[in-house]
Parts: structure tokens; sequence; C-alpha cells
């Protein structure tokens, strides 16, 4: 496995590979890699003849009050589990290495954007947007992988990919969770004794709205509620959102109908965490959740 921290050398590595006719995986990350990473990785490794990873923690992406200095980093752990993984090819640039001074061009989407994070965190999509497309451009990959755990940006990148005629396959990944249920993330190390006890109220109020689903209920306010009370009933539980909106352009549903996004996110204690579930149901009324 290579770790490259320029450009050239992952655009050297890339043609070398083109030449030799392999296909190639992309698997962007922030680092501080766990579980949820490597099964992107592992899926990417399976499906493609060669496998880059970038680890890089995007300035861009973070709001001027978010956690860019404390975000997690660890280069050595991350590179061993991409080792482990079967990544070929680490990416690890320098913002300036990215963002050369004077950068002035950005990727941004009219649509998708403007609920769920997008509220909250207002330059958050135009900087994930922007990175990805780069990442796109200097791997050029013919297949790249992202979790439903930020679903709202996988259905942003699916968007962009498309809208700007990428041609590289999106893929997207189940959540993988602790064996208690939390999502796995970075951002989890946060949380000390007490507050990681109270992140499984996200998990416990999907998991009732997602009974309710499968019991028959398709009234999109009533799952809301549900979810919203059970996270209420948590002291260290503060709710940023909690929405039901349609796969296809986040825009929130009276009805559980097609391809419907539960998803919140939720303050415990300074920490945002962020977790959901996708319904999709059939013209017979059946459901489907993941
Ligand atoms: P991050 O490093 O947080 O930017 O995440 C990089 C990629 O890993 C994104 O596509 C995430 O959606 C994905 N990811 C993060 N956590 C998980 C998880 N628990 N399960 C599946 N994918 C995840």
């Amino acid at each position: 496995m290579k770790i490259a921290v320029t450009i050239k050398e992952v655009r050297e590595q890339v043609n070398e590979w083109r030449k030799q006719g392999l296909s190639i995986g992309l698997v962007p990350t922030m680092g501080y890699l766990h579980e949820g990473h490597k099964s992107l990785i592992t899926c990417s490794v399976s499906e493609n003849d060669r496998t880059v990873a970038s680890v890089f923690v995007n300035p861009m992406q973070f709001g001027p009050s978010e956690d860019l200095e404390s975000y997690p980093r660890d280069m050595d752990r991350d590179a061993a589990l991409c080792e482990e993984a079967g990544v070929d090819l680490i990416f690890h640039p320098e913002p300036s290495e990215m963002y050369h001074n004077g950068f002035s061009s950005y990727v941004d989407m009219d649509t998708l954007t403007g609920g769920l994070c997008g509220k909250s965190r207002p330059v958050h999509f135009r900087g994930v947007c922007t990175v990805v497309a780069k990442l796109f451009n200097i791997v050029m990959p013919d297949r790249a992988y992202f979790g439903q755990k930020d679903a709202q940006q996988l259905a942003v990148i699916q968007h962009m990919a498309d809208d700007l005629s990428y041609g590289i396959e999106i893929k997207g990944c189940p959540i993988v969770r602790e064996a208690d249920g939390l999502a796995k993330s970075s951002r989890n190390t946060y949380l000390n004794k007490e507050e990681r006890q109270a992140a499984l109220v996200l998990n416990k109020a999907l998991s009732e709205g997602k009974k309710l689903i499968e019991a028959g209920e398709r009234n999109a306010s009533k799952i809301k509620d549900t979810v919203t009370e059970i996270i209420n009933a948590e002291p260290m539980a503060k709710i940023d959102y909690v929405e039901v909106v349609n796969w296809s352009l986040l825009e929130p549903v009276d009805n559980i109908d097609g391809t419907v996004l539960v998803a919140v996110a939720v303050f415990i204690g300074k920490t945002r965490l962020i977790d959901n579930f996708i319904v999709k149901a059939d013209d017979r009324g059946r459901v489907y959740v993941s």
C-alpha cells in the first residue's frame, strides 16, 4: 500500500493502473477510521481491481463554530486499518495541496441541501460537493463508496454525479453500528460515559419509528411525533431535527410512500450525532426498511 500526499502522485499511480486496464474504487473519508469506513473499503475491494481511500479533514465543510480543530486524527492507525482492509493507495493531502492560495471555484447545489443537516450547517454541502468533485477529478474512479450513515450526503453526491455527468457509479453502504445500536462515528469519541449512554436514544427512537411503519402506520407526522417524544424523554438530548422526507429531493412528505428517509440529528451535550433509516414502500403497500 502506498501513501500519496500530492495530487501528482495520485495521478501517476492511477494512470499506471488505467494503462493496465484495472478498475478503481474510491472511498472518501476524513480519517479516524472505524468499522463503518472499513465496510466501505471492503465493498470497494470486492468490486474493483484497485481501491483508493482518501483521508482528509476537509476544512471547507466545517462552519466557523464547528469542530475542525478538535476533529480526531490518527494517521498511523488509519494506515494500518487501510492496509489490513486491502486499500492500494491512501491519498492524504495537506489542506494547501487541495486548496491553493487564491482558490475560488466551488460546486454547490440548489436542491437537497437546504433542509436536514444543511439547515444548521449552511456551508457544509458546498464544502462536501467541492471536495468530492475534486477527488473525483483527481482519482477518476469507476465507483465511489459512501455510507448511508450520512444519508443526505449520499443523496447529494448521487445527485451531483448525475447532474455533472461524472459517469462514476455512486454506491451507498449500510450503517454499521456498535453492539448496543449506536451508529459508529468518529465523533463518538467526544462522548463521556453518561453521554455515550444517552446517545442510545437516537437508535431507540428510530427503531420505534420503524416498528410503527412495519405495523402499517403511513402517516409521516405520527412517525415524527413518536421519534420526537422518545428523544425528548432523554434529558441529555437536544433535537436539531427529526424529519421524514422523500429520497429523491429530500423534501418533507405527509405519507410513507415510495422511498422515504427518516432522519434525526441530536445534540448529546455538545456533540451533534445523526442517524436514520430508509423505507421503501412498494405499490402493494409492503415496506422494506434499512
Ligand atoms: P467521514 O470520515 O465521517 O467523513 O465518513 C466517510 C464515509 O464513511 C462517509 O461516506 C460516511 O457515510 C461513511 N461512514 C461513516 N460512519 C459510518 C457507519 N457507521 N456506517 C457506514 N458508513 C459510515
